[in-house]
């Protein structure tokens, strides 16, 4: 008797446990069938502001008007943009001699190249131009030496004076730079995408000309306008971050070469590295199998189950990191 009702108690628990399995895989089952239809484009993931580093970074929740007339909430964001976990530069070496370490990367064709002694000594050959001459008959590069210099020479239309010259602005020429950048908490897509505003004040239609912001509060910037630095016989190299500095803007980047802090993904997905303007995630080019996803928008974004919308930035040597925003970004008033 005794151990007929035991063994019905178990049969019963053992339903019961089966009963609810077979619960939880219908749920989830169903979950699966619509990741077919748009169900991943109607999970909205919130920025969360513990990401970013907080050192440098003041990060405030503020009432704010979106471009579509959201009226909504938005971080806040007052960078220094020093970037907290990791170095800046080197940008230009100093003698044809030195090796990759002397100097950062220059970006041409979809290629990273390392800005060696070498690369300067052979730009010439690099560019198909016999005016490229960047260097003494000592070796030594010619490159700027002072705030003035930076000043000067990082600018398109500089003279002759800065003429194959390899510009790079130190950190210690920006001193008390604040920027202050607004991000929607939810982000909120929208059916046509919006094409970023242009450089300078009142370029654009008063969309943000850059790109996102990385977990340590550096900009992602628009591409650097590397034909017009160019044509005037000057290099200005990003550093193996991808980033360098101009005065009115600080350190910025312009390629994400994966040094900046990323939070990898437990699923084989792309790590993120930080958020775009629209309030989405950015994460970076590849899944962890080396592969770029096969179904990036004209934004280079698209939607899944854990992470719904975000982008996935481009190459590094196509000095460029997103394409378009899909969402409203935050209006300045
Ligand atoms: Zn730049
Ligand atoms: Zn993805």
């Amino acid at each position: 008797m005794k151990n007929d009702l035991k063994f019905s108690l178990k049969a019963l628990l053992l339903m019961s446990l089966g009963a609810m399995m077979c619960f939880s895989c219908n749920s989830d089952d169903d979950g699966d069938d619509g990741s077919n239809g748009g169900d991943s484009e109607d999970i909205v993931v919130s920025v969360d502001a513990s990401l970013f580093s907080q050192g440098d970074l003041t990060i405030t929740m503020v009432p704010c008007t979106l471009s579509d007339g959201t009226e909504t909430d938005c971080w806040e964001i007052l960078t220094s943009s020093i970037p907290s976990d990791h170095e800046q530069g080197p940008w230009c070496p100093d003698n044809i001699t030195d090796g990759d370490e002397k100097g950062g990367i220059w970006l041409e064709n979809g290629n990273v190249y390392d800005v060696s002694g070498e690369f300067i000594q052979n730009m010439a050959a690099f560019y198909g131009d016999e005016e490229w001459l960047m260097y003494d008959d000592n070796g030594d590069i010619f490159k700027t030496e002072t705030l003035e210099d930076c000043i000067n020479a990082a600018n398109p239309n500089v003279g002759e004076e800065y003429k194959n010259f390899c510009v790079e602005c130190l950190p210690s020429y920006v001193t008390d730079l604040t920027q202050t950048y607004f991000i929607p908490v939810t982000p909120v897509k929208l059916d046509t995408s919006i094409s970023f505003g242009g450089m300078g004040p009142g370029g654009g239609d008063g969309a943000p000309s850059q790109r996102g912001l990385a977990f340590n509060g550096v900009i992602f910037d628009a591409p650097a306008p590397t034909d017009a630095i160019l044509g005037a016989y000057t290099i200005a190299p990003f550093d193996d971050a991808g980033g360098h500095i101009n005065t009115g803007a600080g350190y910025h980047y312009h390629a994400a070469t994966g040094v900046s802090t990323q939070l990898s993904q437990d699923d084989g997905h792309a790590a993120m590295i930080g958020y775009a303007m629209d309030g989405h995630g950015i994460y970076s080019q590849l899944d962890t199998d080396g592969s770029e996803p096969d179904d990036l928008d004209e934004c280079r974004g698209h939607a899944d189950d854990t992470r719904g919308y975000h982008y996935h930035v481009d190459n590094p040597g196509n000095n460029n990191f997103i394409n378009c925003l899909a969402g409203a970004y935050a209006v300045m008033n």
